[in-house]
C-alpha cells in the first residue's frame, strides 16, 4: 500500500514513552523476562521502530502473531528469541526452525506432522511452547493426559524441544478475579502433568503483569501497556502511570464559510444553522478513522471542534469557531494546549477498545518518531 508521506496526516510515535513503559514493567517485575509484543505492526506503532526501542530497553525477546512478522524481525537482524503466538501450519515448521523462531503447539497431531518435515529438511531443533487452554477457549491443550503425551512425544523427537508452556487469561483486566483464579488453577494442573518444567513458563499479558503480579511467571508478554495504554480501558487503575506513545495529527487543508441551510458531506445530513466556518481534514475511513466518528470532536488550537457530516473515505469536515487558515494543526489523538483526546476517548465514542482503534490505522497513514532514542 502507498504510504501518504507528503500529506500532513501522521501518526507520531513517542519513542521515549515506549522505552519508559518497558522500564516501568522491568522495575515492577525485576526477575521476570519481558517479551515485547510487536504483533500487528506493533499495534499500529511500526514493527521495526518498536522492536528497536525494545531492544534498546534490553527486553529478553519478542512476541508476534504470525510467522511473517517473526521473519521480518529476523530479516532486520534482531537476534533475540521470538515467539509466534498464533498457530503456524506444520508445513512451515522447517522455516521457523531455520530462523530460530519459536512456535506454539496446541495438540500432539501438530508435533507428529512437523517432526518428519524437520527431519527431512535436516533443520536445527524447533523450539515449541505448549499452549494450554485454561479457559480462553482459543488454542491449546485442555487435558493433562493429552499434554503429558505430547510432551513425551516431543522429548523423544530429535528435532523438537519443548521450550515453553503458556496460557492466556480471558479476564485479567477485570476487577472480579474468580474466572482468573480458575484459569490459574487449571494451568497449574497442566504444569504438574509435565515430566519436567520447560525453560519458559508464562501466563502474563499486560493486564496480568499489572494486576496479578503474584501470579508466577517466567516471562511477561508485554503488549498494550508498552504502548502506554491501560489494558482494562477505564475499569482498573494503573499501578504505575502509563505513557501513551501514539498521537494522531493532521492539518486543515481547506476552510470556507457556509451559510444557514448549506449542507456538508454525503447524504447532505448536516445543515448549517447559521454562518459557519468549516474546515476539511485529510483523513478518512480508508485511513482507519471510522465512519462512526461523525459527531466526535478533534482539537484545533486547544478547542474541541465537532466532526460534521459523514466521514468520507479520505477526508472529513469539522466546524470551526471562526476562520482558520489552511495549514492550521489538527489533533485527532493527543494534546493541543490544555486539551487532550486519548485513544480511549476515541474507542469509547466508537463503542470499541483502544486496541482496535490503534490497529485500524492503515498503512496509508505515515508513522513518524518523536523523542527519538
Ligand atoms: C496479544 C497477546 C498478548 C499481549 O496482550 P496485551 O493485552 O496487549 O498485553 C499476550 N499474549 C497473547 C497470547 C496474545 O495473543
Amino acid at each position: 500500500m502507498v504510504t501518504a508521506d507528503l500529506r500532513p496526516t501522521q501518526v507520531l510515535v513517542n519513542e521515549q514513552a515506549i522505552f519508559e513503559n518497558i522500564q516501568q514493567a522491568q522495575r515492577l517485575a525485576p526477575h521476570t523476562r519481558i517479551f515485547a509484543v510487536v504483533k500487528a505492526d506493533a499495534y499500529g506503532h511500526g514493527l521495526l521502530r518498536v522492536a528497536r526501542i525494545a531492544h534498546l530497553a534490553k527486553v529478553s525477546g519478542f512476541c508476534v502473531a504470525v510467522l511473517e512478522e517473526a521473519l521480518a524481525l529476523r530479516q532486520a537482524h534482531f537476534t533475540e528469541p521470538i515467539l509466534v503466538l498464533g498457530i503456524v501450519a506444520p508445513e512451515l515448521a522447517p522455516l521457523a526452525a531455520v530462523h530460530d523462531i519459536s512456535v506454539p503447539v496446541g495438540d500432539e497431531a501438530w508435533l507428529k506432522a512437523a517432526e518428519p518435515l524437520l527431519a527431512k529438511a535436516d533443520t536445527p531443533v524447533l523450539k515449541v511452547h505448549l499452549a494450554v487452554d485454561s479457559g480462553m477457549g482459543r488454542i491449546g491443550f485442555r487435558q493433562p493426559q493429552a499434554i503429558a503425551k505430547a510432551a513425551a512425544f516431543a522429548d523423544a523427537a530429535p528435532h523438537l524441544l519443548v521450550e515453553g508452556l503458556f496460557t492466556h487469561f480471558a479476564t485479567a483486566d477485570e476487577a472480579d478475579t474468580q474466572y482468573f483464579d480458575q484459569q490459574s488453577a487449571r494451568f497449574n494442573t497442566m504444569l504438574q502433568a509435565l515430566p519436567k518444567r520447560p525453560r519458559f513458563v508464562h501466563v502474563a499479558n499486560s493486564a496480568t503483569s499489572l494486576w496479578h503480579q503474584k501470579t508466577a511467571s517466567d516471562m511477561i508478554r508485554f503488549g498494550v501497556a508498552m504502548y502506554g495504554l491501560n489494558p482494562s480501558g477505564r475499569a482498573l487503575p494503573e499501578p504505575y502511570p502509563l505513557k501513551p506513545a501514539l498521537s494522531l495529527v493532521s492539518q486543515i487543508v481547506f476552510a470556507k464559510q457556509i451559510h444557514a441551510g448549506d449542507a456538508v458531506s454525503y447524504g447532505a445530513t448536516y445543515h448549517a444553522q447559521q454562518d459557519e466556518w468549516i474546515g476539511t481534514v485529510p483523513m478518512g475511513y480508508a485511513d482507519g478513522w471510522l465512519r462512526r466518528m461523525q459527531g466526535f470532536s478533534v482539537l484545533v488550537d486547544g478547542q474541541r471542534c465537532e466532526i460534521v457530516g459523514r466521514v468520507c473515505m479520505d477526508q472529513f469536515m469539522i466546524r470551526l469557531p471562526h476562520e482558520y487558515p489552511f495549514g492550521t494543526p489538527v489533533v485527532l489523538v493527543g494534546t493541543s494546549k490544555a486539551a487532550t483526546i486519548t485513544l480511549q476517548d476515541v474507542a469509547d465514542y466508537a463503542s470499541t477498545i483502544h486496541y482496535e482503534i490503534a490497529c485500524n490505522l492503515t498503512q496509508r497513514v505515515v508513522r513518524r518518531s518523536i523523542s527519538r532514542l
